[in-house]
Protein backbone atom coordinates (compact mmCIF):
# COMPACT_ATOMS: atom_id res chain seq x y z
CA UNK A 1 0.00 0.00 0.00
CA UNK A 2 1.35 3.17 -1.13
CA UNK A 3 -0.10 6.57 0.25
CA UNK A 4 -1.14 8.89 -2.43
CA UNK A 5 0.16 12.16 -3.14
CA UNK A 6 3.00 12.15 -0.47
CA UNK A 7 6.79 11.59 -0.71
CA UNK A 8 9.13 10.81 1.82
CA UNK A 9 11.37 13.18 2.44
CA UNK A 10 14.35 11.81 5.20
CA UNK A 11 11.30 9.64 7.00
CA UNK A 12 9.32 13.21 7.30
CA UNK A 13 6.33 12.85 4.43
CA UNK A 14 5.30 15.97 2.83
CA UNK A 15 2.37 16.26 1.41
CA UNK A 16 2.29 17.10 -2.44
CA UNK A 17 -0.30 18.36 -4.92
CA UNK A 18 -0.70 19.43 -8.69
CA UNK A 19 -1.24 22.98 -9.46
CA UNK A 20 -4.13 22.81 -12.00
CA UNK A 21 -2.73 25.51 -13.98
CA UNK A 22 0.71 24.44 -15.15
CA UNK A 23 0.48 21.07 -13.88
CA UNK A 24 3.72 21.00 -11.63
CA UNK A 25 3.36 19.35 -8.75
CA UNK A 26 4.59 21.37 -5.32
CA UNK A 27 4.78 21.29 -1.58
CA UNK A 28 1.11 21.55 -0.33
CA UNK A 29 1.99 24.30 1.58
CA UNK A 30 3.01 26.32 -1.43
CA UNK A 31 -0.21 26.03 -3.50
CA UNK A 32 -3.41 27.59 -2.61
CA UNK A 33 -6.07 25.72 -1.75
CA UNK A 34 -9.42 26.59 -4.09
CA UNK A 35 -13.08 25.79 -3.15
CA UNK A 36 -16.26 25.97 -4.87
CA UNK A 37 -18.65 28.08 -3.65
CA UNK A 38 -22.07 28.82 -5.28
CA UNK A 39 -20.16 28.94 -8.82
CA UNK A 40 -17.07 30.66 -7.73
CA UNK A 41 -13.94 29.46 -7.56
CA UNK A 42 -12.47 31.36 -4.54
CA UNK A 43 -9.10 30.58 -2.49
CA UNK A 44 -9.84 28.48 0.66
CA UNK A 45 -7.63 30.82 2.76
CA UNK A 46 -8.63 29.11 5.73
CA UNK A 47 -8.86 25.36 5.12
CA UNK A 48 -11.75 24.99 6.71
CA UNK A 49 -14.34 25.56 3.67
CA UNK A 50 -16.18 21.78 2.71
CA UNK A 51 -16.03 20.18 -0.41
CA UNK A 52 -13.63 19.27 -3.16
CA UNK A 53 -10.80 21.40 -3.64
CA UNK A 54 -8.20 21.82 -5.98
CA UNK A 55 -4.55 23.42 -5.95
CA UNK A 56 -3.15 26.44 -7.47
CA UNK A 57 0.19 28.24 -7.23
CA UNK A 58 -0.70 32.22 -6.35
CA UNK A 59 0.03 33.04 -9.86
CA UNK A 60 -2.13 35.00 -12.25
CA UNK A 61 0.06 32.88 -15.33
CA UNK A 62 -1.43 29.82 -13.82
CA UNK A 63 -4.57 30.59 -13.22
CA UNK A 64 -4.49 31.90 -16.51
CA UNK A 65 -3.30 28.78 -17.93
CA UNK A 66 -6.01 26.64 -15.81
CA UNK A 67 -8.80 28.88 -16.95
CA UNK A 68 -7.48 28.59 -20.75
CA UNK A 69 -7.02 24.20 -20.24
CA UNK A 70 -10.68 25.10 -18.55
CA UNK A 71 -9.18 22.94 -15.79
CA UNK A 72 -11.57 24.42 -12.67
CA UNK A 73 -14.66 22.53 -14.30
CA UNK A 74 -12.54 19.16 -14.55
CA UNK A 75 -11.02 19.42 -11.03
CA UNK A 76 -14.34 20.08 -9.45
CA UNK A 77 -16.47 17.50 -11.30
CA UNK A 78 -18.85 20.23 -12.09
CA UNK A 79 -19.92 20.92 -16.39
CA UNK A 80 -18.88 24.76 -15.99
CA UNK A 81 -17.99 27.39 -16.48
CA UNK A 82 -16.92 28.61 -13.19
CA UNK A 83 -16.36 32.60 -12.14
CA UNK A 84 -12.83 32.74 -11.23
CA UNK A 85 -13.47 36.91 -10.39
CA UNK A 86 -12.89 36.15 -6.77
CA UNK A 87 -10.11 33.85 -6.98
CA UNK A 88 -8.39 36.60 -9.86
CA UNK A 89 -8.45 39.96 -7.36
CA UNK A 90 -6.84 37.71 -4.12
CA UNK A 91 -4.38 37.15 -6.54
CA UNK A 92 -4.12 40.47 -7.59
CA UNK A 93 -4.05 41.45 -4.35
CA UNK A 94 -7.11 43.19 -3.61
CA UNK A 95 -7.91 42.72 -0.05
CA UNK A 96 -10.98 41.74 1.55
CA UNK A 97 -12.93 40.58 -1.76
CA UNK A 98 -14.56 37.96 -0.13
ZN1 LIG B 1 1.23 26.53 -11.29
Amino acid sequence: MRPSGKLEYGGQAAPLRTCVGCRVRTAKSELLHLVLVEGHVVPDLHGRLPGRGASLHPDLGCLELAERRRAFPRAFRVPGPLDVSRLRAHLEGEPHVM
